[in-house]
């Protein structure tokens, strides 16, 4: 095989600290692209700029800085930057944690999910925000070494703990319940017009032994496969739904 060619990415923006962390993380494993937004673009999810241009500015030699979403950047990288699809897809480390139906927001989630789309294996990276981002760069480490490795592709969404148990596994989870303190915060502009502020902290909430959420409460760093189809894996309840209960009764 030739050498492997990463592409490394995040939704914290191209200055953050995580990003040069993840980079920092895969040298060595073969030749690394980073190409991330300018600013910060986190809970974006999958969004992806078609009404307007975009503007990739070279930072340093591989490195790039797009006026885009996470998901711009990797398809800009994969289509037209690299010479070819890179081999693994990393995005991150996110300044926080990515569980649970968090993968719906999250613009490091989708980065990697945009990845996978366009060819490769992906890894989506976030720590607890109470953790040292360089936590889980040994784990980050350890997986794309595998993935490289690998004939197999994989998406996988990965969580650092706050404190990690040393030496515990990494361990295969479930995307578990993540609820929030959801809020509608109204406030006032100088022109007495109303605006608002959506959002609230996490709630806490039992998680399920197996479950991302349990994983990273309990010290472990939590690795998630994931499927980018969403279908329910039972189609008879909308089945039953569309059935005309008319008929069923006479049938
Ligand atoms: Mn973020």
């Amino acid at each position: 095989m030739s050498e492997p060619l990463i592409l490394v990415t995040n939704d914290d923006g191209v200055h953050a600290e995580g990003l040069r962390l993840l980079a920092e993380s895969v040298a060595g494993l073969g030749r690394v692209i980073v190409c991330a937004p300018e600013g910060e673009r986190s809970g974006t999810s999958h969004s992806i700029t078609l009404h307007a241009h975009l503007r990739a500015t070279p930072v340093r030699e591989g490195w790039w800085s797009v006026s885009g979403t996470p998901v711009d950047c990797v398809y800009l990288a994969a289509l037209h930057l690299c010479d070819r699809v890179p081999d693994l897809f990393l995005s991150g480390i996110n300044a926080g944690y990515n569980l649970g139906t968090d993968v719906f927001y999250s613009g490091t989630v989708a980065a990697a999910a945009e990845g996978y789309i366009r060819g490769g294996s992906a890894v989506a990276v976030s720590v607890s925000r109470d953790a040292a981002p360089a936590s889980i760069v040994p784990a980050v480490r350890l997986l794309s070494t595998r993935l490289l490795a690998s004939g197999e592709r994989h998406l996988l969404n990965v969580n650092g703990p706050a404190t990690p148990i040393a030496d515990a596994p990494l361990e295969v989870t479930r995307l578990g319940k993540r609820p929030y303190l959801d809020r509608v915060e109204q406030r006032t502009d100088l022109q007495g017009r109303p605006y608002f502020w959506i959002g609230g902290p996490p709630a806490d909430t039992a998680a399920d032994e197996g479950d991302d959420t349990w994983a990273v409460t309990h010290g472990r760093v939590s690795v998630t496969p994931l499927e980018l189809d969403i279908t329910a894996p039972d189609l008879e309840p909308a089945r039953a739904l569309l059935r005309d209960p008319a008929q069923e009764a006479s049938g």
